[in-house]
């Protein structure tokens, strides 16, 4: 089964790129949804997150306020740290063996979408790479509106990440996401049927 990562810059269309190739039938599984599953209290690193962060995260049914948990680290980029070393370990095996069973299923290619694929190194990961770029002003524009987000705003949260242009150089395949969502969507159709049949 190909393995391919799926990735962008904030608001540059990876889900909406996602959607639609969740539609078409191949799968796709998303890293941060992955993530929120180890907050849930029946997780084995819930334990975890409780000891080391203390009650004070937890709603009254101890529950985790994500709210509370992420001005925590927020704060303090060492307990950002521990939240991480908690919390990849289990993205991993989770992803690891949702990708088992999608080989078991007989599925020929499969999606992970990973909004910092380069930031975190994951290159090797994959067969293969798609970038969903658009241009830098659009991006803004379009984090702008999702988010209802000053630019200033928007500019800070862009400026954490590595710029969509530098990651274009690093991605062997690209999907121009600066025309309209119709021009998208036949664009990842038409990338779809050269990854069902090539490679
Ligand atoms: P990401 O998952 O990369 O953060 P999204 O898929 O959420 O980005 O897209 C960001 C925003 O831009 C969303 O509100 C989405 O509906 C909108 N959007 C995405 N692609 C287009 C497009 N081609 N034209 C207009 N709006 C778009």
């Amino acid at each position: 089964m190909k393995w391919i990562g799926l990735t962008g810059g904030i608001a540059s269309g990876k889900s909406t790129v996602a959607e639609i190739i969740g539609k078409s039938g191949v799968p796709v599984i998303n890293a941060d949804q992955v993530a929120h599953l180890a907050l849930d209290p029946g997780s084995r690193v819930y334990p975890k997150l409780v000891q080391t962060f203390g009650e004070g995260i937890l709603f009254s049914d101890k529950t985790i306020d994500r709210n509370k948990l992420g001005a925590l680290i927020f704060k303090d980029p060492s307990a950002r740290e521990r939240l991480e070393q908690l919390v990849h370990p289990f993205v991993r095996e989770e992803v690891k063996a949702i990708r088992k069973d999608l080989e078991g299923q007989g599925h020929a290619v499969a999606v992970y979408d990973v909004p910092l694929l380069f930031e975190k190194n994951m290159e090797k990961d994959f067969d293969h790479i798609l970038l969903i770029y658009c241009d830098p002003e659009q991006q803004l524009e379009r984090l702008m509106k999702r988010n209802s987000l000053t630019r200033e705003q928007a500019e800070l949260r862009l400026r954490a990440q590595i710029p969509l242009k530098d990651k274009k150089k690093k991605a062997a395949e690209v999907i121009d996401n600066s025309g309209t969502l119709k021009d998208l969507e036949a664009d990842v159709k038409a990338w779809l049927k050269t990854v069902k049949t090539s490679f």
